[in-house]
């Protein structure tokens, strides 16, 4: 099967080609961005890549958009470099896609995966009457191909992905376009500098993260650091919330700022590289998956029937601690490492793995109800982590709640939900050094002349 598709066909009449970037925003390893360029060389017709700067986005908010804005200049560059066009506009998303495809020969679109993009994709098709292709490329397997309904759980997806991993493994080198241009930005977009043109949007929330910057070239970086001296101890480290063993990538991959493909591709064949594959193929092709074929992947309603029935059972039980969610937002709970997480998260915007679960799972037992614990959780999620918004983060957060794991040991509140608290993670790893890096990035943001805290 191959990743870029004929949505509909027809014969290229327009003046331009148009390749609108909105979920793999990077000019490396683009599969869109080489079909446009294709299509450009084939038809004669110039190509221009289009972006639009949505401040309706869900949860949109001045941490993402800054991480975002961050990117969107090294894509600049590079496709300055390339002599490819480079159109960026400010507004209602589908109106400014709309209103610059009229009169185009052809429409070239890369994929997400969330309700709101699937109907972009639907009133696109419905709107126009271009020829469309759409380039499947932030997996490394396609969806439909790997599965045509929900899967149960990582094991089961595992054993339909694992054979189609190989011959996917195909990168998209850069192409050269015959007809170069050098025009950059358009005129509807002035360019002024990431915090100008953020207060020019009134865009609140969150302040921009202290230590991830957005961008290709930074993508590129970490992947690096990564592959130099992290991914040998991933396997047996990256649980550990102190240890800064992973590879920090997942509000790049979140972007689309680099490609699954390249980071599959670079750490192939390396010690660790079977370990950290599980995560970024199984795991996160899991999520994928979920909200492709749950169309509740972001409400209580998407969890099993044998989670719901048991938080149900048990949502009466007495509960000795419970928060409001602006109480969580605080991060001022009775529980230390609760609160450093929740620090973790609001100065740098990218919490640890484990401590994640952790979070969930503790939500979960503060909240009054099962219903309010989920509302919470995906709340925080998205509004603070760079990587939220994402179906991982949908995932992630059904995960704490039942999905994609199995019935345990019943207990008070959980029922059969799989239960964590503090014991086990002092069990496991020395929190002491969690707290305290919290504590430093905190003070990091604090210097910075932010104020972190919710
Ligand atoms: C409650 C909860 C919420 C979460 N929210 C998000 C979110 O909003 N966005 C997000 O990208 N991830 C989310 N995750 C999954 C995971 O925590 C992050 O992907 C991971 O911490 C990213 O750090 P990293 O890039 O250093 O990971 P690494 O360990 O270096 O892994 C490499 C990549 O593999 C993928 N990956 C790793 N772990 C998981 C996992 N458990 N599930 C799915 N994919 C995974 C990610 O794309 C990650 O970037 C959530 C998990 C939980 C339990």
């Amino acid at each position: 099967m191959d990743r870029v598709k004929e949505l509909r066909g027809g014969s290229a009449q327009g003046d331009r080609v148009v390749y609108w970037m909105q979920a793999s925003q990077r000019s490396e390893c683009n599969h869109a961005l080489e079909h446009a360029v294709e299509l450009s060389n084939n038809t004669g017709k110039p190509l221009e890549v289009l972006f639009v700067i949505d401040p309706g986005y869900p949860s949109a908010n001045r941490r993402s958009f800054t991480f975002m804005i961050q990117g969107l200049q090294d894509v600049a560059d590079r496709l300055s470099e390339r002599g490819i066009a480079f159109s960026v506009r400010q507004g209602d998303m589908m109106t400014e896609v709309m209103e610059h495809v009229a009169g185009a020969a052809a429409l070239v679109m890369d994929q997400g995966y969330l309700r709101h993009q699937i109907r972009w994709y639907e009133q696109i098709l419905e709107s126009t009457e271009i020829p469309v292709w759409q380039a499947e490329d932030n997996v490394v397997v396609p969806v439909s191909m790997a599965s045509q309904k929900e899967e149960w759980s990582a094991a089961t997806l595992r054993r339909r992905i694992t054979p189609l991993i190989d011959e996917n493994m195909v990168s998209a080198p850069e192409r050269e376009l015959r007809s170069r241009s050098d025009r950059i930005w358009d005129e509807g977009y002035a360019w002024k500098g990431v915090d100008e043109y953020l207060d020019s949007l009134d865009m609140t929330g969150p302040l921009p993260s202290t230590q991830h910057k957005g961008g290709q070239n930074e993508a590129s970086k970490r992947l690096k650091r990564f592959l130099d001296e992290r991914l040998y101890r991933y396997a047996e480290k990256r649980n550990e919330p102190s240890g800064q063993w992973t590879s920090d990538l997942s509000p790049y991959l979140h972007f689309g700022q680099i490609s699954p493909l390249t980071i599959a591709g670079e750490v192939s064949g390396r010690i660790g590289s079977e370990v950290f594959l599980e995560e970024l193929i199984v795991r996160r092709e899991l999520a994928v998956n979920f909200v492709t074929y749950n169309p509740s992947y972001d409400g209580f309603e998407c969890l099993p029937d044998w989670a719901v029935k048991t938080l149900d059972e048990h949502r009466d039980d007495h509960r000795d601690y419970t928060y409001s969610l602006q109480e969580l937002e605080k991060g001022e709970t009775h529980d230390v490492y609760w609160n450093a997480a929740q620090s973790e998260m609001l100065a740098t915007g990218k919490m640890h793995n484990y401590m994640r679960m952790y979070l969930g799972k503790k939500i979960l037992e503060w909240s009054e109800t099962p219903e309010k614990a989920y509302e919470a959780a995906i709340t925080l999620n998205d509004r603070y982590e760079l990587d939220g918004r994402d179906p991982n983060g949908y995932a992630g957060v059904a995960w704490c709640f039942g999905k994609h794991d199995r019935p345990w040991k019943e207990r008070g509140i959980f029922g059969k939900v799989r239960y964590m608290n503090a014991k086990g993670l002092e069990r496991k790893f020395f929190m002491p050094a969690y707290v305290e890096l919290a504590i430093s990035y905190l003070q990091d943001a604090e210097n910075n002349g932010d104020r972190p805290r919710a």
